[in-house]
C-alpha cells in the first residue's frame, strides 16, 4: 500500500473536474440505448479492412492518417490541409481547446448540452460559461452572444444538440456567427450531422466564416464508436495550431482503415440512417399517444423531458430491458434505431403512468 503523504499532486483543476458517467444497467440489459451508438454492427467490408490493417500492426501509421484525410478532403471538396483526423472528435475538441484557450480565458457553450464539454474545457484550464437552453430545449443564440466577454476565446455549438436533439436553422447559426468577433473560435460540433433534418452544413459556412472549426465523427452514423475516429475541418490557418497540439500518430492504422472502408460503404450508412429516421418518428408518436410531447430530434436519439419523473422512468426502462441516459431532474435520452427497444421504452412509459403516485 502507498502512504498518502508525499505523493505527486495533480493540478487542482484536474481534481475538481466532473466525471463522465455511464448509464446504469448498460452492461446487463438486452438493449443499450444510453450512449447513442449505432444499433447495427459494422458491415463485412469494414471488418475485412480491420483484419487487413491488423496484418501490418507492427508498423507505425502515417503521422496524420493521410489516406483518411485525403478521402475526406475529396468527399468534402476542401484541401487536405483543411482536414485533421484523430482518435474520436473528442480528441480534436481537446486539441482545439488546448490550442486556442487556457487559464484566464472563457469558453461559452449551451447547457444542457454534451457532458464532455465542461470536462474538456476544465482540462484545458479554461473557464466554462454555460448558457441555459431556451424553453424549447434549443440553443439560445441571443443569450450566447450576450455571454461573450473580452476573455472569451471559443464558443462551442452542439448542432444537433446532445441530449435534446434540437437543431439550429442556418439563419440562426449565421446570426450567432455574425454576433461573435472574428478573433473568437467557433467550434461547431456536428457529431449528428448525418441524422439532421435542417442539415446546416458547417463546412459550407466556414468558407464565409474562417473562425469556424467543424467537428464530425465516425462514432454515430458510421457506427464505429469503438474504433475512435473523428475529424475536424477548418481554414488551414486555423487548423495548423490543432495539428501542432496533436500527439503524433494520433489515429491507429486499424481505425484509419475502418473509417476509409466505412466512408466508402454508403449502403450501410444508408441503412443506419433509415432505421434511425423511422425509429425517431415511431418513438415520438408513441410517446405523444401517452401524453408526453418531445422536441423534434436531429440526432439518433429522442429527448424525453420528464423532469422530476426522470429517475423513475430510467429505472422502468432498465426493468423493461433498455438502458437509457438519465439526467436527474431534467429528462431521459433514448438512443433509437431498434424497434423492439423503442417498444420496450413505450411499455416502460405506460408502466410509469399506470403506477403514478397519488397527488
Ligand atoms: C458522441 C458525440 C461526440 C463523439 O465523440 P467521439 O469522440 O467522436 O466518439 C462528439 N460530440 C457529441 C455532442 C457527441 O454526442
Amino acid at each position: 500500500m502507498t502512504r498518502a503523504i508525499g505523493l505527486p499532486r495533480a493540478r487542482p483543476e484536474i481534481a475538481a473536474l466532473p466525471v463522465y458517467s455511464r448509464a446504469a444497467g448498460a452492461a446487463t440489459v438486452r438493449w443499450r440505448a444510453s450512449s447513442n451508438e449505432a444499433t447495427i454492427a459494422p458491415p463485412p467490408a469494414v471488418v475485412e479492412a480491420i483484419a487487413r490493417a491488423g496484418e501490418h500492426g507492427h508498423l507505425y501509421p502515417t503521422l496524420s492518417a493521410d489516406n483518411l484525410v485525403a478521402a475526406l478532403a475529396e468527399r468534402l471538396s476542401v484541401p487536405p490541409h483543411a482536414v485533421l483526423s484523430g482518435a474520436g472528435s473528442l480528441a480534436l475538441l481537446q486539441q482545439a481547446l488546448t490550442a486556442y484557450t487556457g487559464p484566464g480565458t472563457e469558453v461559452v457553450h449551451a447547457w444542457r448540452s454534451y457532458e464532455a464539454y465542461p470536462i474538456l474545457i476544465g482540462i484545458a484550464g479554461a473557464t466554462a460559461v454555460p448558457v441555459p437552453l431556451d424553453t424549447q430545449h434549443r440553443h439560445d443564440v441571443d443569450a450566447m452572444i450576450a455571454a461573450l466577454t473580452p476573455r472569451t476565446r471559443a464558443v462551442l455549438v452542439c448542432n444537433p444538440n446532445n441530449p435534446t436533439g434540437t437543431e439550429l436553422t442556418e439563419t440562426e447559426v449565421r446570426r450567432l456567427l455574425d454576433g461573435v468577433p472574428s478573433h473568437v473560435l467557433v467550434i461547431l460540433d456536428e457529431a449528428y450531422h448525418e441524422f439532421a433534418e435542417e442539415q446546416v452544413d458547417g463546412v459550407k459556412l466556414l468558407r464565409e466564416y474562417p473562425n469556424v472549426v467543424v467537428l464530425r465523427t465516425f462514432s454515430k452514423a458510421y457506427g464505429l464508436a469503438g474504433l475512435r475516429v473523428g475529424y475536424a475541418i477548418a481554414d488551414p490557418a486555423v487548423a495548423a495550431p490543432l495539428h501542432a497540439a496533436a500527439p503524433p500518430f494520433g489515429l491507429s492504422s486499424v481505425a484509419e482503415a475502418a473509417a476509409c472502408a466505412a466512408l466508402a460503404d454508403s449502403a450501410h450508412t444508408g441503412r443506419v440512417l433509415e432505421s434511425v429516421r423511422w425509429s425517431r418518428v415511431h418513438l415520438r408518436a408513441g410517446l405523444s399517444a401517452s401524453g408526453i410531447e418531445t422536441p423534434a430530434s436531429g440526432g439518433n436519439f429522442v429527448w424525453i423531458p420528464v423532469g422530476a419523473g426522470t429517475t423513475r422512468l430510467a429505472a422502468a426502462c432498465v426493468a423493461h430491458g433498455v438502458s437509457v441516459r438519465a439526467f436527474s431532474g431534467e429528462g431521459v435520452r433514448v438512443t433509437v434505431g431498434e424497434r423492439d427497444a423503442e417498444n420496450a421504452v413505450l411499455a416502460a412509459v405506460d408502466h410509469v403512468i399506470a403506477h403514478r403516485p397519488e397527488g
